[in-house]
């Protein structure tokens, strides 16, 4: 059965790749973009399927949050999945960024890690219970575990976001809605160019035995297993997708 899925950071990497993934199976997709509206329109024109749509909203942006949810569950005809993929990772060492600068950069990375997941997973409640039930999946990260020492934010929105997931795991589970966690190491995205086409690129892929970093088909092809029906009593894990670079 076709499923309306929302993807939030759609327009590249993860996000796209998820989106992908959805609709290769069937299911019809709202791609969540926030600025690059020509990258989401590209993403969305080469989905196989129909009734696949876009939709915009800055996840910082509350109202915005809620509008965009709203527009997909319209447009898709029902909402039953919604994957929290958007992020940023915006370095701000301790010891060499101005009190100016941690504000700032705090702020804008809780908000969107970590307050714009929890007010998309809280605006598609109500839709996902007129489903009769359905699935959340969180994109986290391996800092959640080992921290972030260039980025205490995004460490911290990514442990904070697991904790939120398992939380609504458990509020959900009698309302048939699962909520699940993938914690990918680096992926081969825009995210982690910097440093995997950098001088650090040999020594973060020798991380993982396997020698090299995810690609973003393998974190989506988790997202899509939570987000299955056989998922549902998996519901409140975590999944790490970090080939063995950290074993929790
Ligand atoms: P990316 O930078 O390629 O994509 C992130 C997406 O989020 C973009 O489409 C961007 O526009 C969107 N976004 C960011 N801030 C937004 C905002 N305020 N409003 C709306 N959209 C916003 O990164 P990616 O590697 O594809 O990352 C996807 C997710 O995976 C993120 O949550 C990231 O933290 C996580 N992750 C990535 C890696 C990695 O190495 N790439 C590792 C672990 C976890």
């Amino acid at each position: 059965m076709s499923r309306g899925v929302l993807v939030t950071g759609a327009s590249r990497g993860i996000g796209a790749a998820v989106a992908r993934a959805f609709a290769e199976q069937g299911d019809r997709v709202a791609v969540h973009y926030g600025q690059s509206r020509g990258a989401a329109e590209k993403v969305l024109a080469d989905l196989p399927g129909d009734g696949h749509l876009l939709v915009q909203a800055d996840l910082a942006d509350a109202d915005a949050v809620r509008r965009a949810v709203d527009e997909a569950a319209e447009g898709l005809g029902g909402l039953d999945v919604l994957v929290n993929n958007a992020g940023v990772f915006l370095a701000h060492p301790p010891l060499t960024t101005s009190y100016d600068d941690w504000q700032r950069l705090w702020s804008q990375t809780i908000a969107t890690n970590l307050t714009g997941a929890a007010n998309a997973t809280f605006c598609a409640l109500p839709h996902l219970v007129s489903r009769g039930g359905g699935a959340v999946v969180n994109v986290s990260s391996r800092g959640a575990f080992r921290g972030e020492p260039e980025c205490p934010a995004y460490g911290a929105s990514k442990a904070g976001l697991n904790a939120f997931g398992q939380s609504m795991a458990q509020a959900l589970a009698p309302h048939g809605i699962a909520v699940g966690t993938v914690a990918p190491g680096f992926v081969e995205t825009d995210m982690a160019a910097e440093v995997l086409d950098g001088p650090r690129g040999d020594e973060v892929r020798g991380q993982s035995p396997t020698g090299r970093v995810a690609r973003p088909e393998e974190v989506a092809a988790a997202v899509l297993w939570l987000a299955s029906p056989e998922a549902r009593f998996s519901t409140g894990t975590i999944i790490d997708v970090n080939g063995a670079s950290y074993l929790r």
